[in-house]
């Protein structure tokens, strides 16, 4: 094993440890704990190239040693958590673009490639993949195929499913298989997109790319509910509008992005808060948290007016002309329904904040609160409902805000953000098991899928039977077929007992 030879191996406790989880937040609270690493692997391998990660995977089919693709570890659903005996490949060295076919849109890359450097790549050349996740300076092509990763420009260049054209995949017994939508193995391509590292490594991509945006248009509306702003993002998109960016904010989140835009203006005559300032309004928070329920039900009765409505930010990303009459059209809708247009500033806001908000969780753990996100989707006729009853099944243990982003012209998603506190660690982690298992329930229940974007991991692997049915069974087999000694993570995607037969 070259990779190997090469010293690009490690079994320092500092690596182990570090490549032992992903961001799930229920890690985090372990980790709060003192627990940081539950069960480091054995090994952390870095291989350079496609044929060495066969046979990195070829020695652990030898041996029946486990293994665990790794790409940035920003994965939030506990997709990484190897065994002691494990191996984890970290993919970051397979980093090379390795062409741009301009006449036919196209991209072949490395799986292990940082989001924003492949975007800063490809814009050199005038060209975008056109998806821009809000985790993209810390995820990985390959982490992105595997969870069936949303940008935030998903209006109008889709998911990355709908980017990859074809890929080379490792299965779990060394094998290289070159797949493409042209090829004799196309059926496997949307398997092995979405499959969570279950079958095997993706070491390579091919990609649809796009002209790299120059211009864009802005609009917002405030509408006087949920409902309303709901109903014109799918005329908008049914209407053959393809917005890049469609984002609606209920009442509350709407509330707090004006306080958040508010804030962020520079004001000389108002210091920012010193750190006890700071402090003291964290504790607070904490305080707060620990009451979720209430907090839920006094937003609840705050009216719609007080708290200012459901707040929409458009934003496209295609030459200045069309922007323009595709606004002018986006307009006369939301206008139809009692919006009111606020103009270009809050989609300009958010644009310049695209990134910031994800980056918010630290203060909170350490405060010795928690929080998490969840994103959910249905077609339109069913989101609404889909909205209600994963609030309400979230609310009755923590803190819920809400915004749906990811509209297409027969559905959306819908992202939860919540957050929860205390006494100490153990009873976060009852309310936070709690506050998933009701949710999750409730997502199947009102028909809503259990993740649009985020993936499945070991967080909602369980309920992965009550949405798909017979079909996670189907999944075994293929694994059971590209994966005999089942060695890639196992516990991912589909229960352990499916897994067993
Ligand atoms: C702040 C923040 C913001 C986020 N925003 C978004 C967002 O806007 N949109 C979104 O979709 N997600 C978002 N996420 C979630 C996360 O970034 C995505 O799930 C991302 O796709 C994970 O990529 P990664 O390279 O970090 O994968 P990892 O976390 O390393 O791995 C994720 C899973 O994929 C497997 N895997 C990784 N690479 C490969 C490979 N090459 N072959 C086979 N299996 C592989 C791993 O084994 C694991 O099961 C966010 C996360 C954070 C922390």
């Amino acid at each position: 094993m070259r990779a190997m030879q090469r010293g690009r191996v490690s079994s320092d406790d500092a690596d182990r440890v570090a490549y032992a989880r992903d961001l799930w937040p229920r890690q985090q609270i372990r980790t709060r704990a003192g627990e940081a690493a539950i069960a480091p692997p054995a090994v952390v391998v870095w291989p350079e190239r496609t044929e060495e990660v066969a046979s990195v995977v070829r020695f652990a089919y030898e041996r029946g040693l486990p293994i665990v693709p790794f790409g940035a570890g920003s994965g939030v659903c506990g997709g990484i958590l190897p065994t002691p005996d494990a191996i984890v490949l970290d993919l970051k060295r397979l980093r090379r673009l390795r062409y741009v076919d301009e006449a036919m849109l196209r991209a072949r890359v490395e799986a292990g490639i940082l989001g924003q450097h492949l975007e800063d790549e490809l814009d050199a050349r005038g060209y975008t993949l056109g998806h821009f996740p809000s985790s993209i300076y810390c995820s990985t092509l390959g982490g992105w195929i595997a969870g069936r990763s949303a940008g935030q420009c998903s209006g109008r260049y889709g998911k990355i499913e709908d980017m990859v054209l074809g890929l080379d995949f490792v299965d779990g017994t060394g094998r290289i298989h070159r797949i493409h939508r042209d090829g004799e193995d196309a059926a496997l391509l949307p398997l092995v997109i979405g499959s969570e590292g279950i079958l095997g490594v993706v070491t390579e991509a091919e990609l649809r790319i796009a002209p790299a945006a120059r211009e864009r248009i802005f609009a917002g509306f405030v509408f006087p509910d949920v409902s309303s702003g709901l109903d014109a993002i799918r005329r908008i998109y049914q209407s053959g509008l393809r917005p890049a960016v469609a984002r609606l904010y209920d009442p509350f989140d709407s509330f707090m992005k004006r306080r958040g835009s508010v804030k962020s203006k520079v004001r000389p005559d108002r210091p920012k808060p010193t750190s006890p300032a700071k402090a003291l309004g964290m504790k607070a928070l904490v305080a707060a948290l620990e009451h979720a329920q209430a907090l839920n039900r006094l937003v609840d009765l705050a009216p719609d007016r007080v708290l200012g409505g459901a707040t929409l930010v458009l934003v496209w990303e295609c030459d200045r002309e069309l922007g323009e009459v595709e606004r002018e059209e986006a307009k006369r809708i939301a206008l139809d329904l009692a919006a009111k247009d606020l103009g270009e500033e809050p989609a300009r806001h958010w644009l310049a904040h695209r990134h910031s908000v994800s980056y918010r969780q630290s203060p909170i753990f350490r405060a010795g609160a928690f929080s998490d996100t969840m994103e959910v989707s249905a077609r339109w006729s069913r989101l609404e409902a889909l909205y209600d009853a994963v609030r309400k099944a979230l609310g009755k243990h923590v803190f819920v805000m809400a915004h749906f982003s990811h509209a297409y012209p027969d559905g959306g998603s819908i992202y939860f953000t919540f957050a929860g506190a205390a006494k100490d660690d153990a009873e976060a982690m009852e309310i936070y098991d709690r506050a998933w298992a009701d949710a999750l329930a409730a997502a199947v229940d009102a028909g809503g899928s259990l993740s649009h974007h985020h993936g499945v991991g070991r967080s909602k692997a369980p309920f992965m039977r009550a949405e798909q049915g017979e079909a996670v069974g189907w999944v075994a087999d293929l694994k059971r077929t590209l994966d005999p000694k089942s060695l890639f993570n196992r516990g991912t995607l589909i229960p352990e007992e499916v897994l067993r037969g």
